[in-house]
């Protein structure tokens, strides 16, 4: 299969390169220009998870890999589930969070990892990646140590929780982080316009870890049918599903996953406060606004990346706009969620919370809800066990970072200091 750039179609490229490149020119996404259904969903989703996902992926990634290949990348990548947990008589979590860094991002971040590890060619590699808190982690744990790829990653200072910051600034050896006096849009900004930079591309090598790499979407398509097949048979073609969005990858991720034939009804973007996509859905208008602080910070975009793939779905005919609502969700609102699910008996965090809200809004008599637990509670252990008034113990992989020093360096928002930074070290 290959992968067009969105902004220059005549630019398309295999998966090897559009995972190698990140971003075509003019800061172009890279995306298949049709998906094809999958014959015999059913037979699908009875298979054992590693069958299942080789049979989805295989189309997308095996014009460069073996099959022996691409069974090695699938058992690595998915070495962890995605669970659903049944959480009131007509709402359910997909948990997926079991994963080293706790959050849904380790699932796109071990599947990259793996497949450049047959990409690198030997030659090095620096993966540029901007985090809203929970993307270094994941790539910083996928890529640590891995031999030929150097990691920098920018994040907004003082706008993640101190234990997202713990779990990818005090790794050191091939992962370098950066702690920006801005916001997460300005980091990512800066990602793009190092893209832009063909010198400094070619003289590091330089490759983004950003939802904007088609492979992590790809994975996280998996989770979907995964989702599904763990309805009970007679729920499965009445779903409806929540996805808490910032950078809209999972969404889009989602989505599709209905363009191969996964049946879900409808999907629910929902976002706190940071209400872009929610805005457009209703106007028509795309009118980005100063982000704001939440206590979903993973979700503080106003700017989502990924947004260009699930209008070209919508335009070329594949997804219908129907089957998309959009809500936005204040501080407020996510709160009275978190502890709505705590008194069903159903600890989350933040993020998971506006997503539920979402769904709470717009689920009706006959449907079934999922709504996406994005991120472990722990991680958001100090504004959780605040508005739910609880202790919460910290799991493992957290607690062993918390000692550590944190070794990340201050910068501004300033191109020309990540320049000299990149190609001076
Ligand atoms: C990244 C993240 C999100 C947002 O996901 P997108 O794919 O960027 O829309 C939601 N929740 C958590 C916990 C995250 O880390």
């Amino acid at each position: 299969m290959k992968y067009q750039n969105l902004k220059v179609p005549s630019e398309k490229v295999s998966f090897k390169a559009a995972v190698r490149q990140g971003l075509g020119s003019q800061q172009g996404l890279f995306f298949p220009r049709k998906f094809e259904t999958i014959d015999n969903i059913n037979g699908l989703l009875e298979l054992p998870t590693i069958e299942r996902n080789k049979a989805i992926l295989a189309n997308f990634i095996s014009e460069d890999l073996s099959a022996t290949e691409i069974d090695n990348i699938i058992r690595q990548a998915f070495s962890f589930p995605a669970e659903l947990k049944s959480v009131d008589d007509k709402s359910y979590c997909l948990e997926l969070f079991h994963g080293p860094t706790l959050a849904f991002k380790d699932f796109g971040a071990k599947f990259m990892a793996a497949c450049l590890k047959y990409f690198s060619n030997d030659k090095k590699i620096t993966i540029l990646t901007a985090t809203s808190g929970d993307t270094g982690a994941a790539v910083a744990h996928a890529f640590f140590e891995v031999p030929n790829i150097e990691v920098v990653i920018l994040y907004p200072k003082g706008k993640i929780s101190t234990l997202q910051e713990k779990m990818f600034t005090t790794l050191g050896n091939n992962i370098r982080t950066i702690a920006v006096n801005g916001t997460f849009d300005d980091c990512q900004q800066l990602v793009k316009q190092s893209f832009d930079d063909q010198a400094l591309v070619q003289a590091i090598g330089l490759n983004s870890a950003n939802s904007i790499n088609i492979s992590r979407l790809l994975a996280q398509v998996c989770y979907y049918f995964e989702a599904i097949a763990q309805l009970p048979v007679e729920r499965r073609e009445q779903a409806v599903v929540s996805v808490p969005s910032g950078n809209f990858g999972n969404l889009t991720a989602g989505i599709i996953a209905t363009t191969l034939g996964l049946p879900i009804k409808r999907f629910i973007a929902t976002t706190n406060i940071n209400d872009t996509v929610p805005r457009y859905l209703k106007t028509g208008e795309w009118l980005p606004k100063e982000t704001q602080a939440t206590l979903s910070n993973a979700m503080d975009v106003s700017s989502p990346n990924n947004w260009p793939r699930i209008a070209y779905m919508i335009e070329s005919g594949q997804f219908a706009k129907e089957q998309l609502e959009g809500y936005s969700i204040d501080e407020t609102r996510t709160q009275e969620s978190l502890k709505e699910l705590h008194s069903a008996g159903y600890l989350s965090e933040p993020h998971a919370a506006v997503a539920f809200a979402g769904l709470s809004q717009s689920l009706e008599e006959d449907e079934i809800g999922i709504f996406l637990g994005t991120a472990h509670p722990a991680k958001f252990k100090q504004s959780v066990e605040e508005i739910l008034d609880i202790n919460l113990p910290l799991p493992e992989a957290l607690a062993n970072c918390i000692d550590k020093e944190i070794l990340s360096i201050e910068m501004e928002v300033s191109f020309e200091a990540l320049r000299s930074f990149l190609v001076l070290e």
